[in-house]
């Protein structure tokens, strides 16, 4: 409709002007065409049709990475962060934070019993799930024996979290824990998003499975390290949730196993069901409140005895 009453617009604007004006002219209407706001059609409908990537925003280094979480969090300031000596492979979110990361190695003599890859901050208003990362990460320092290969990644979505107003989906407003590749993304994820959510700004799954920067930089850290588990945090929800098909931990501190389900596009149902690694979802109590250090500490306690009796899978 609105295409057609356009057409007619231009075709008597064409026929008033010389010829010679016609190609510059159509060629200029169809620009201006193309790069109308999609908010003309519908506000509903804008946010099917993200901000494009901004590849001239370069690069920021970790220090300007240390320095925003510093300011952004209570519970971990500038030093806390820039003591972990986080490292960054190039991977970056469209806003030019390196998707920094942290690797504890296999030590010389002892053959690690597995691969844990621990990420927090996948949705970037859950304030506590980034600090706790910088807490237990604290204690690997400290404890790092070898008996299992680490990689933290205590922010996987730095845009999120270090806008003035942090918001739980990127900076091109995708729920990046439904930008996974699941195998049912092309079926169901828009369609849940639509029927199910209601289009919920917050949930939306991105315009195609793996259209981040940060999706794509965390599947293929999941190709390249080959975890045997993946464990995710989160906030508020005050539970475990597990997708896999060993053992789920029955409790990790006071917080208590509670099945969920998957959504299409989750990590969960990609990495959990499609590619059978485990994937543990710690759901922390609060989003702004950190657990208290000893709730902190048996958490971890509980985590790396889950992993002892369950890694490697039988
Ligand atoms: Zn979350």
């Amino acid at each position: 409709m609105g295409i057609l009453l356009y057409q007619s617009i231009i075709n008597f604007f064409l026929g008033i002007i010389d010829s010679a004006m016609k190609t510059t002219f159509l060629a200029l209407s169809l620009f201006v065409f193309f790069h109308l706001p999609i908010s003309s059609a519908s506000a509903n409908e804008q946010v099917t049709d993200p901000v494009p990537p901004s590849p001239l925003i370069p690069m920021k280094s970790i220090k300007q990475l240390c320095l925003d979480i510093g300011q952004k969090l209570g519970s971990v300031d500038k030093q806390d962060c820039l003591q972990q000596e986080l490292t960054s492979d190039g991977g970056r979110s469209t806003e030019g934070y390196p998707l920094a990361y942290k690797v504890y190695p296999p030590l010389e003599g002892k053959r690690p019993l597995g691969k844990v890859l621990l990420m927090g901050g996948i949705h970037g208003d859950e304030y506590s799930a980034v600090s706790i990362m910088f807490k237990w990460m604290d204690k690997l320092n400290l404890y790092h024996s070898g008996l299992f290969h680490w990689t933290v990644i205590p922010n996987l979505n730095p845009d999120g979290l270090l806008q003035k107003k942090s918001q739980r989906q990127n900076a091109r407003g995708v729920d990046l824990n439904r930008n996974f590749p699941s195998k049912n993304w092309d079926a169901l994820a828009l369609k849940y998003w639509k029927e199910r959510t209601y289009k919920n700004p917050r949930r939306y799954p991105g315009p195609s499975s793996l259209s981040e920067p940060e999706t794509i930089w965390f599947t293929e850290t999941i190709n390249r390290f080959s975890p045997d588990v993946i464990i995710a945090v989160h906030a508020p929800h005050r539970l475990v949730d597990f997708d896999g098909s060993i053992n789920a931990p029955k409790r990790l501190g006071n917080l208590q196993l509670r099945l969920l389900g998957t959504y299409p596009g989750s990590l969960g149902n990609y990495a959990g069901v499609d590619l059978n690694i485990p994937v543990v979802t710690v759901e922390l109590a609060s989003a702004g409140i950190m657990p208290t250090d000893a709730e902190i500490s048996r958490m971890w306690v509980d985590i790396v005895r889950w992993l002892r009796k369950e890694i490697p899978r039988k």
